[in-house]
């Protein structure tokens, strides 16, 4: 069936020498069928937990209350989790506990929507028992049973199916639609990293633009973090934004754009998004306030660096609708004089033997960011001798 399953064969193999079953299930799956590429392969066994465990080599106890072991194989990683049903679910969440179970049928059930509901063997047979692959043929989110129910246990299933539409740029069945509508206030009982996650996703997502009508015409939006307080915010975006955004940084300075009243820092604390993620947005966010008064100069790629040129790049089509050549971006910053603080031929120790006479204090790091400009500008070269020459004459100008 091709190469990322072919990969995960050995898996397949051990367990069925040792008298079990074992199916690819869920995204690969569906993915495979759409002809897209291949995400995480997770696998679906009769085994329980603890006999995966000593089938393979190295393993990692990721989930085993619920049944998922990781087995590491060839510097990959596969979820294997025994069939399972998942018991009540009392708080619109995760269920209070797990059943193993004996079929693969059964295990397909528990999953939230039909093209999510699939397993296939090593040899591309699909396990199918609830048509997802004509749903696929119809570009169809449609959930396994009822989707009031499957909302009622897991109300986090609402946000995923507009996350797949947006995916798959497929359309969500009426019905689930109307479901959404009458439960979208459920989305309330689940935490900020779950929804995070979902919405990422969906703002990466080549429909991006139908999941917004969806959140729109549904109103699940409302039950969103900040957009719930500020419902024209979303209105904006969804008025504006028509092409997927696949960067947490590039999202977060997006949304700080269209509302500038509504800081980095509060967007990425509603989301409990990492601290990299913050210092990342707000580095895309200056650059872009000062190359839209000085342009395109070595001093901004200075600042970008290489780490984050792709994404300020991607940024300024999104709000302007072009951009520059990512690789000529890149090569300038090559050819940049100095690419960091450390690149400059002098430091902090070299000014206060230069200027003995000195006390230490703010001068040194005022000094040492204007010969940053000063070398990024072309006006000094990066060489030690120039730059002590320099530092002399700004020195004896300001004892005068
Ligand atoms: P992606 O490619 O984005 O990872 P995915 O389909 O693999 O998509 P995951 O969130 O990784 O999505 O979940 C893996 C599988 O587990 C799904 O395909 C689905 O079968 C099942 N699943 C995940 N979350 C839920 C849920 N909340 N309710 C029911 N089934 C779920
Ligand atoms: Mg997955």
């Amino acid at each position: 069936v091709g190469k990322p399953f072919d990969q995960a064969a050995p898996i397949i193999h051990t367990l069925n020498k040792s008298g079990y079953e074992c199916f690819f299930v869920g995204g690969s799956v569906r993915d495979y069928q759409l002809d897209r590429p291949i995400g995480d392969i997770d696998l679906a066994t009769d085994a329980d937990p603890y006999t995966v465990q000593q089938l393979f080599n190295r393993t990692v106890p990721v989930g085993i209350d619920h049944g998922t072991i990781l087995v590491l194989l060839n510097n990959e990683s596969y979820e294997v989790t025994t069939y399972r049903t998942e018991g009540e679910y009392k708080d619109h969440r995760r269920p209070d506990r797990v059943f193993f179970v004996d079929s693969i049928e059964e295990d397909l059930s528990r999953r939230d929507f039909t093209i999510n509901a699939m397993a296939m063997g090593l040899d591309g047979n699909i396990i199918d028992p609830f048509n997802g692959q004509q749903d696929l043929k119809l570009k169809r989110i449609q959930t396994v049973r009822h989707a009031q129910d499957r909302f009622n246990e897991d109300a986090l299933r609402m946000l995923r199916a507009v996350r797949f539409s947006s995916q798959l740029d497929f359309f969500i069945d009426d019905e689930v639609v109307m479901a959404i509508k009458e439960n979208r206030s459920l989305l309330d009982a689940i935490s900020v990293e779950r929804i995070t996650v979902e919405l990422t996703k969906m703002f990466g997502g080549i429909g991006v633009g139908k999941a917004l009508e969806y959140l729109k015409e549904t109103k699940l939006y409302q039950q969103l973090p900040v957009f719930q307080e500020h419902e024209n915010v979303f209105l904006e975006i969804y008025e504006q934004l028509r092409e997927p955004i696949d960067n947490q940084a590039v999202l977060i300075a997006y949304l700080h754009f269209i509302e500038p009243s509504i800081a980095i820092s509060a967007w990425c604390n509603a989301y409990k998004l990492s601290n990299a993620v913050k210092r990342k947005a707000t580095i895309i966010h200056e650059a872009f306030a000062q190359h839209q008064t000085k342009g395109l100069t070595n001093n901004l790629l200075y600042k970008l660096t290489d780490e984050h040129i792709a994404s300020w790049n991607d940024f300024i089509h999104l709000v302007e609708g072009k951009s520059y050549d990512v690789s000529e971006l890149y090569s300038m910053f090559e050819q940049l004089p100095i690419k960091q603080k450390s690149d400059l031929a002098i430091n902090g120790s070299d000014l206060i033997r230069i200027c003995p006479e000195r006390k230490k204090g703010r001068w040194i790091s005022e000094y040492l960011s204007e010969l940053e400009y000063q070398v990024l500008r072309g006006k000094l070269p990066n060489q030690k001798d120039e730059i002590e020459r320099q530092v002399k004459a700004w020195n004896q100008t300001e004892q005068d």
